[in-house]
């Protein structure tokens, strides 16, 4: 059972989750499975948890495109039904049951590794199952923040090669979203402009950053980036929740996503990466002012001690040569 256990100096939550320790590792440097027993491939579906979510193939009544499943190694349990009793806390020692929501999206049925190697199609079918779980989970009154991650390759930390992400959704503000939150609203307090929608604006104008900016989105390496070829796309509308997102705007996304995804293995072949998509907490009035976004985080350098220490980031490449170096290839695409 996962606990919530707070920094008795600076309050923020860490979870506490030791039965991740036992869950399956496939990368091919841990001896890859064969993938007749990987369990997100199609025919295994009995040995994980049923679906709380089933995209089916349009071409099929009974082929599925997407699953999205609770995670057997849970980060978090579901809300309701894992509080925990007999937990010894203090006003020092401060701790609480990870509540929460912790699935994982099988982004295909058959066994592919690279998100980029999948059909536009396939993926307008993942942004369906992430923008539907993610409303789905919003509405558990229990639950302040909610997101997608995927960690592609083992040095991203993925455990299993199967294309797949995952949805988070726990009971607190993770610290860095709750100073995003504070600092969109004070920016808004003052000048009654989104701090994200000014930025893109800027960034429109200077123009050394932007990959690509045709369509509903924008996408583009962020001014001060904290890891090397760092990617972000941004709706040019100011949307503060990803759930919110039309059907016909998948398609542009799926598109640009994929563009951005073989851009930056041409760019650094086979690299992992990390995708994370923020979105709106719900019933926080902060939220008004912030905007959704989907960030690719190449991991081509390893995390050393003076950002364990610090939480300060030092990154070895200027965004405007990744920019310039993405933009060459999605222009050609
Ligand atoms: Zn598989």
């Amino acid at each position: 059972m996962a606990e919530l256990r707070k920094d008795p100096i600076l309050g923020d939550w860490v979870i506490l989750a030791p039965e991740r320790a036992t869950r399956p590792f496939d990368h091919k440097q841990h001896g890859a499975a064969a993938p007749n027993l990987c369990p997100f491939c199609q025919g295994n579906e009995a040995s994980t948890p049923n679906a709380v979510l089933t995209i089916l193939r349009e071409d099929s009544l009974d082929d599925w495109a997407v699953r999205v499943i609770p995670n057997r190694y849970p980060a978090v349990s579901v809300a309701g039904c894992s509080f925990v009793n007999g937990l010894s806390t203090s006003e020092f020692f401060e701790r609480d049951a990870a509540v929460g929501y912790h699935e994982v999206i099988v982004e295909s049925p058959s066994h592919e590794s690279a998100m980029r190697d999948l059909s536009q199609n396939q993926l307008v079918h993942v942004l369906r199952a992430w923008r539907d779980r993610l409303a789905a989970v919003s509405a558990d009154e229990s639950i302040a923040h909610t997101m997608i991650f995927k960690n592609e390759g083992a040095a991203a930390g993925a455990s299993l090669e199967h294309v797949h992400s995952q949805l988070l959704a726990t009971s607190f503000i993770p610290p860095r979203i709750e100073a995003e939150l504070a600092a969109g609203q004070r920016h808004f307090e003052q000048t009654r402009v989104n701090v994200w929608a000014e930025m893109l604006h800027r960034e429109l104008a200077e123009d050394t950053r932007i990959v690509t900016a045709t369509g509903p989105y924008i996408l583009l390496c962020p001014f001060a980036s904290r890891f090397p070829g760092q990617m972000c796309i941004f709706p040019q509308a100011s949307v503060a929740g990803f759930e919110s997102t039309s059907d016909a705007d998948l398609q542009p996304l799926a598109e640009l996503l994929k563009n951005a995804l073989r851009s930056l293995d041409e760019v650094s072949p086979d690299a992992a990466f990390n995708l994370e998509l923020h979105t709106a907490p719900p019933r926080d009035i902060r939220s008004a002012s912030y905007l959704w976004r989907l960030a690719i985080t190449p991991r081509l350098t390893g995390i050393a001690g003076f950002e364990v220490a610090t939480e300060s980031w030092i990154n070895i490449a200027a965004p405007e040569d990744s920019a310039n170096r993405y933009r060459r290839i999605i222009g050609s695409c």
